[in-house]
């Protein structure tokens, strides 16, 4: 099969090895010396390539300046442009940036205005040198897929085939492909079927993997770890990103850790299993690990794949962990990793994007206080969103979504509905509530996920 290398600044995907670590700046991009010092920070950690939003042309003249002051510093990670919502700004940031990110789902009004633009585009980037990400969202597939296939897995797979084909009828293959989701199947069945497609037309194009929105702490790393495992173990995937709603910083450890152990091939080793007496089979390990992260992504690795494959029903794990808190707990990351595994939801589901430039408010600390106060409502899928550009379209199938629309103002969503429009951020989290218990309390307007 043919393999595409990609050149992305000074480095390349698509040539084997181990997978690049990338991650995204949550600055506001305009804010040069933030945006700098956090680039230089990422870098430092281990980033290989760092995304930064550009909204507009201003944003994409910022990261040319961010850039050179990089390059100043002797620092060569390759910056990529994240645009949505305007083919100008894509064609702008071709310049200046090391790869353009576009979502086909929001590049052009209309289809044939895409195909026009798009061309241009791709000859311009012929004409550079500069590779493109085709990064489809499941949450924002345009409406000419989801009439077709619905919002599904082969709806994102046919997206991306299309967008491939329109590059090469232009003559150009600098692409790199990823098909995000916060649901872990929804994303590893949608990557399986396109490197299937791949191979079938002989032809492979460098993979993205990531789980977007899969929230924070623990249970947005299990998530992750366990989608990118899926694909990570059958040899599909050329660069990952962790999305977590954090600190850009706090991706980096635990996407290197997993980069790592696939590519030194430590996953699936040492697992044994059994059947119990009510027929279920159990996968079993014990673990000697330095901490709990890298306790939870080894597992993950482990496990994760098998769950979701469901070649496994359970696990059954003891673990020495050399530093260790105390207060984590093994039962609770049992249940974590059988809901990020989609076999037993036992709490709610989260989606959270990680924030970036367009967010206005304290995300991290929000997200924080509505877990807290809708930890009861088993089940039920809540979304927190940075912004209202992307956030209603990425949040997808949530029940619920609390999302940030600009300074000090919110909007609530049940599912795509707007119940509450732009009311002051201290009254948001209070009408969430209330909303969701109302709606408890009603038999005839129960989610969508009960
Ligand atoms: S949804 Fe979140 S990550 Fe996506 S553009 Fe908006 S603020 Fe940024």
């Amino acid at each position: 099969m043919e393999r595409i290398v990609v050149k992305v600044g000074n480095v390349a995907l698509g040539s084997g090895g181990r997978c690049l670590v990338q991650t995204m700046c949550n600055t506001p991009t305009q804010n040069i010396s933030e945006s700098l010092g956090q680039c230089t920070k990422l870098s430092a950690a281990g980033a290989e390539i760092i995304r930064l939003t550009t909204q507009g042309k201003k944003e994409v003249e910022a990261l040319g300046i961010i850039k050179k002051k990089l390059l100043e510093k002797g620092i060569l990670t390759p910056l990529v442009a994240d645009v949505h919502f305007s083919s100008e700004v894509a064609v702008a940031a071709a310049k200046v940036a090391d790869k353009v990110r576009i979502n086909p789902g929001n590049f052009a009004k209309d289809h044939q205005r895409a195909v026009k633009e798009f061309s241009a585009l791709t000859a311009l980037c012929r004409d550079l040198g500069k590779p493109l990400r085709i990064g489809i969202n499941h949450g924002s597939l345009g409406e000419e897929i989801t009439s077709k296939y619905g919002d599904t897995s082969w709806g994102m797979k046919e997206a991306a085939m299309e967008w491939i084909d329109m590059a090469s009828a232009s003559g150009f293959d600098q692409l790199v492909i990823s098909l995000k989701s916060s649901n872990v199947l929804v994303m590893v069945s949608a990557y399986r079927m396109l490197y299937e497609e791949f191979v079938k037309r002989g032809r492979c194009y460098p993979l993205h993997l990531g789980i977007t929105e899969a929230g924070n702490s623990d249970t947005g790393r299990i998530k992750s770890a366990v989608g990118i495992a899926s694909l990570l173990k059958d040899g599909i995937g050329d660069t990952i990103r962790m999305s977590l709603t954090e600190d850009p910083f706090n991706e980096i450890a635990p996407a290197s850790f997993i980069a790592d152990y696939f590519y030194n091939d430590l996953n699936a080793k040492g697992l044994s299993f059994r059947t119990d007496n009510t027929g279920k089979r159990i996968g079993s390990k014990h673990y000697e690990c330095k901490n709990w992260e890298e306790f939870i992504l080894s597992v993950s690795c482990d496990f994760g794949p098998l769950l979701l494959d469901r070649e496994i029903d359970d696990v059954d794990i003891s673990a020495q962990i050399h530093d260790c808190s105390g207060q984590n707990n093994l039962e609770n990351f049992r249940t974590d990793l059988l809901q990020a595994s989609r076999r037993v939801f036992s709490k709610p589901e989260y989606i959270a994007c990680p924030g970036c430039g367009r967010t206005l408010f304290n995300l991290e600390q929000v997200f924080e206080e509505v877990k807290r106060r809708t930890s009861h409502f088993k089940g039920y899928k809540i979304a927190v969103m940075g912004c209202i550009v992307n956030g209603p379209g990425e949040m997808a199938d949530a029940d619920y979504g609390y999302v940030g629309e600009g300074k000090n103002r919110v909007s609530i969503y049940r599912g795509k509905e707007i119940v509450f429009r732009g009311i002051p951020e201290q009254e948001a989290i209070d009408k969430l509530l209330s909303l969701i218990g109302e709606d408890a309390r009603n038999k005839d307007v129960l989610p969508n996920s009960l």
